[in-house]
């Protein structure tokens, strides 16, 4: 059969997949009944799998002729976002919604699996190919734990693709960038520990608010005064509690934020100037301040040169991808597929999904509602990127 029948016959199953993932969507690092799910179908298509890696990480190799191996990873956790997308397969779990295309990443990459295991079974498939489902993405970066329990070995992968949904694009679109593309960045809580006083005595106590205040103004100083302009850095605070009434200094403030870079050097020199700003201003008035990074940070996202020509040329033979866009400037998003083009040669894509003249929302948006018609561009340029590595 020809490879473009085969995977217009896997798109017919994507789309069943697809609707399952949506209404069934679970939170980061509880993936337990999708992973069920993907194990099913793997079984159905007699794909063999390992499961359970990294919480509810899979594995699935398909092994055809040659020694090489291609990884092709999708990310399987939802958000905590009520849906109000009007999908008719809208999310049956409150509170919990794919608004950030994980199961058009999952759908895609079962319906690529489906149509090589056929490959290989016809003896056209000149090598091995890895299905990575990853957990976590959204929250611990399921990426490093699944490479600490060695997704890349056995057999070793040789190089990796992936792809995220984009909502800013039309469905059949497809979107690559070599070299850096998105951001290093590492989250952190900052706990400052004051002493309560009444508001008109601030003499009597250590007032945490002002030393927030402090904090967060010069954190943003240090990044228009410490790093270079032509070196992109961002510093963002997006949490502040603390308090309960106008005429109280509480005893304490917590702030939560994020230091982005586009160089691992970089983020760890903001890191440093973060812990000491908050620990020079907690001196100036007496507080003691803790600080607690997140897990492990998120390395930048370098897409190797000679992986991206490869998909660039993929894009020229897919029939439904008609446009292809190269990403100027890198984005300081941040995705955890970082992990694997920081330990081999691999590249990341986007996908439009967004249907023509459709009202679009962003990622994340209890409104994002991709196009199901965007899933066969993905699996023709999974399926055909693999052919390429394959073939080098
Ligand atoms: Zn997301
Ligand atoms: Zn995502």
């Amino acid at each position: 059969m020809d490879i473009n029948n085969r995977i217009e016959q896997a798109n017919k199953k994507a789309k069943e997949f697809l609707h399952h993932l949506h209404r069934h969507p679970e939170l980061s690092e509880q993936e337990k009944a999708t992973a069920d799910y993907i194990c099913e179908i793997l079984t159905r298509y007699d794909i063999p799998f390992r499961r359970n890696i990294a919480g509810h990480g899979i594995t699935a190799v398909i092994c055809g002729n040659g020694d090489r191996c291609v990884g092709i990873r999708a990310d399987i956790d939802a958000l905590p976002v009520t849906e109000n997308s009007g999908l008719s397969y809208s999310s049956e779990c409150p509170g919990v919604m794919h608004a950030c295309g994980h199961d058009l990443h999952t759908a895609i990459l079962l319906a690529s699996g489906i149509v090589l295991k056929e490959l290989a079974d016809a003896g056209e498939l000149p090598g091995k190919v890895k299905l990575i489902f990853q957990p976590s993405e959204e929250t611990i970066g399921g990426a490093h734990a699944m490479i600490t329990e060695g997704v890349l070995e056995d057999p070793a992968v040789s190089s990796m693709i992936g792809l995220h949904v984009d909502p800013s694009c039309e469905t059949g679109t497809a979107t690559v960038k070599s070299g850096p593309m998105n951001a290093a960045v590492h989250d952190f809580f900052l706990d400052i520990q004051g002493r309560q006083t009444h508001g008109a005595t601030p003499e009597n106590g250590v007032d945490p608010i002002v030393i927030a205040a402090d904090s967060i103004m010069n954190l943003q100083n240090s990044v228009s005064r410490l790093t270079s302009p032509v070196d992109s850095v961002v510093v963002t605070v997006g949490q502040i509690h603390s308090g309960t009434a106008c005429n109280i200094i509480p005893d304490t403030a917590s702030l939560g934020g994020s230091v982005r870079a586009l160089s691992n050097e970089m983020l760890e020199f903001v890191k440093k100037k973060v812990e000491e700003i908050a620990a020079a201003s907690a001196t100036v008035y007496g507080a003691s301040v803790s600080i607690t990074w997140r897990g492990t940070a998120f390395p930048p996202l370098l897409n190797d040169k000679e992986v991206t020509d490869i998909l660039e040329e993929t894009a020229g033979s897919c029939p439904h991808i008609d446009q292809l866009r190269h990403m100027e400037k890198p984005s300081m998003g941040a995705d955890d597929f970082a992990f694997f083009t920081e330990a081999l040669p691999g590249s990341y894509f986007t996908l439009g999904c967004s249907k023509k003249g459709a009202e679009r929302y962003p990622l994340h948006s209890d409104k994002f509602a991709a196009d199901e018609e965007a899933l066969i561009g993905g699996i023709e340029m999974e399926v055909n990127a693999v052919l390429a590595l394959l073939a080098r």
